[in-house]
Formats: structure tokens, C-alpha cells, sequence
């Protein structure tokens, strides 16, 4: 998808001096690190998985800027939040203090392209962005320090953090999907992962992507019933302690998720006072009514229950 470019030397020349000076790139956290931590306002927090950041080698780093087939730099993909959500961009990244009174909701998509490295070279190529990837081996990659208001759910920018979860995603029962192309019968009695691609870009040597569920799971988002294939257990894993680390560096977002009238995950996007009010875990479904990710296979219950008991 990424087209081949050709760098000229004016190109380089600016594209140095972009990278030298029209990002807000600071360097690395100067405090030890496990590789087991995530990036806010400049800080590292233990997240308790791994997480790659855009700072290591064969990390995804959204603050390069990317160019255009015809050489010429593509639009930012990305500001600082601001404290009025309409506002101008504010010069100085907000503090942390700031950054926990803005920030409530943390917003779950799949990429529907199976695998993050392919997702984030999408993201650059549209002038979108995301805070985290979740590759099908359970890496998290953080790509923005989370001050950063990310482009990936519309209304939702300014207050949330975002994460791609690697999944090929939903489709309606009985038309066309990418399965049979991409999953292969499983020596174990399920399926595993096979990617057409000549280099999928998984970070775990030799990893074998199982779903956590076997068979495709069925289910009704914003009224289509749809099909997807499961999660793995690994990103069930990552996605758990990351939640929770999520909330205890941004106690707004609570350990839940929006519920309808009988206190079920609520599976349509939500009245529009409602999303005000709501900090938690949100599904992209929940925000606009052409999305229908993270679809009918996640696992919320499993999610914040594990999540809570992460707390305790
Ligand atoms: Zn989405």
C-alpha cells in the first residue's frame, strides 16, 4: 500500500529539518525501564506487559512525518490535547494534572487488517494516528506519548486514548470475508493465523496466532449480525494490564463499559448525553453509528473483570 519514494536531496533536506525541529519529539524518559512501561506526559508508568515504544527499534512512531508519492510532507496526524476541546492547540503540551482531568475514556478498535504493522503504515498513509497498536502476539506498541490527541475516533479525540487491536474484523453472516485466506485448520482442532504476506512483521519469533475461540463467533452490533474470529489469548492478556494501567494513571477512566437499560454492554452507539457523561472503556461502536468495531467478538466481561482484579 505504502508507495515507493524516491528521496531527492531537496526532500531530504526537509524532511531533516522537520524531524529536527516540527515535532515535539522529546528523547526517551531519562529513568530506567523495563520495557514494561508506558509514556505519558513525558514519564514512563508500569503498564505490567510489554510495550514497544516508538522509541526502540522496530517500534511504530507516529511523529515522523510522512511523505506523499510526489515527495511532499503529508499533513500532521496528530495535536496536543487542549482544555477547551474546540479550542486553538495550546504551545505547551498539557501536564499531567491537566492530561487526567482531560482524559476519560479509552476507545477499542480492531484495525481490520489482521496485523499492526500493516495497520500503522495505513494510519500514516490516511493522516491518522493512534496511541497504541496490540499485535496478535501481545505487543502493545505505543505510538504518541498520550498527551497527544490522536486521530482515530472523531468527537472522541480530545478526551480518550486509543488502541488498534490487531483482527480482520467483522462482516456480515453470509457475505464475503477474508477468513478462509487468512486462517488455516490448527494441528491443535482449531485455527491459526496464516498472513498471504511475505512478512507479517510479528515481533514474537515463530508466533502461532490462535483466536481465544476456536470457531468464528456470531453476534448483533449497531443492529447487523455479524461474524468475526476471536482475539488471541495474548491480546486479552496485554489489553487486560494495559486497561488497568490505563486507569490508574487516568482514574476517569473507570473499569467499565456503557450498558443499556438492563445493565448490559450496551451494543449500538450511545445517546449523545450519555457519551458526555461516560468515562470508562468504549467501544469505536459506541461513538459513531458506522462503526462497528470493536466488534461482537470481544470479550468486555472478561476485559474489566480481569482489569479490576488487577487493582486489587
Ligand atoms: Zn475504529
Amino acid at each position: 500500500m505504502v508507495g515507493a519514494v524516491i528521496l531527492n536531496r531537496p526532500v531530504i533536506a526537509i524532511f531533516s529539518l522537520l524531524l529536527l525541529t516540527g515535532c515535539r519529539t522529546l528523547p526517551p524518559p531519562a529513568a530506567e525501564r523495563t520495557g514494561e512501561e508506558i509514556i505519558v506526559a513525558g514519564q514512563y508508568f508500569p503498564a505490567g506487559t510489554r510495550v514497544v515504544t516508538w522509541h526502540e527499534p522496530g517500534g511504530y512512531n507516529a511523529y515522523q512525518p510522512v511523505l506523499a508519492p510526489d515527495g511532499s510532507v503529508r499533513p500532521k496526524n496528530h495535536g496536543l490535547r487542549r482544555a477547551d476541546p474546540a479550542g486553538p492547540e495550546p504551545a505547551e503540551p498539557p501536564d499531567l494534572a491537566g492530561l487526567r482531568d482531560m482524559v476519560d475514556q479509552f476507545v477499542l478498535h480492531y484495525d481490520t487488517l489482521g496485523l499492526s504493522g500493516r495497520c500503522f503504515d495505513i494510519l500514516q498513509n490516511r493522516g491518522l494516528s493512534v496511541h497504541f497498536l496490540l499485535d496478535v502476539d501481545g505487543t502493545v506498541y505505543q505510538t504518541l506519548d498520550l498527551q497527544e490527541r490522536a486521530w482515530h475516533a472523531t468527537i472522541a479525540n480530545n478526551r480518550s486514548i486509543g488502541i488498534e487491536i490487531a483482527n480482520l474484523g467483522a462482516y456480515p453472516v453470509g457475505e464475503k470475508n477474508p477468513f478462509a485466506v487468512w486462517y488455516v485448520a490448527d494441528e491443535a482442532g482449531g485455527v491459526r493465523l496464516s498472513p498471504p504476506l511475505e512478512n507479517p512483521r510479528i515481533r514474537t519469533p515463530d508466533f502461532i496466532a490462535r483466536p481465544a475461540r476456536a470457531e468464528p463467533v456470531t453476534g448483533i452490533v449497531q443492529g447487523k449480525e455479524l461474524v468475526q474470529y476471536d482475539f488471541t489469548p495474548e491480546q486479552y492478556a496485554a489489553l487486560i494490564r494495559l486497561t488497568g494501567a490505563l486507569h490508574r494513571v487516568f482514574p476517569k477512566i473507570r473499569l467499565d463499559y456503557p450498558r443499556d437499560a438492563d445493565g448490559a454492554l450496551l451494543l449500538e452507539k450511545m445517546p449523545q448525553a450519555a457519551w458526555a457523561e461516560f468515562g470508562g472503556v468504549i467501544g469505536h461502536f459506541h461513538i459513531q453509528d458506522d462503526k462497528v468495531d470493536p466488534g461482537p467478538a470481544l470479550q468486555w466481561d472478561r476485559l474489566i473483570a480481569e482489569a479490576r482484579r488487577l487493582q486489587q
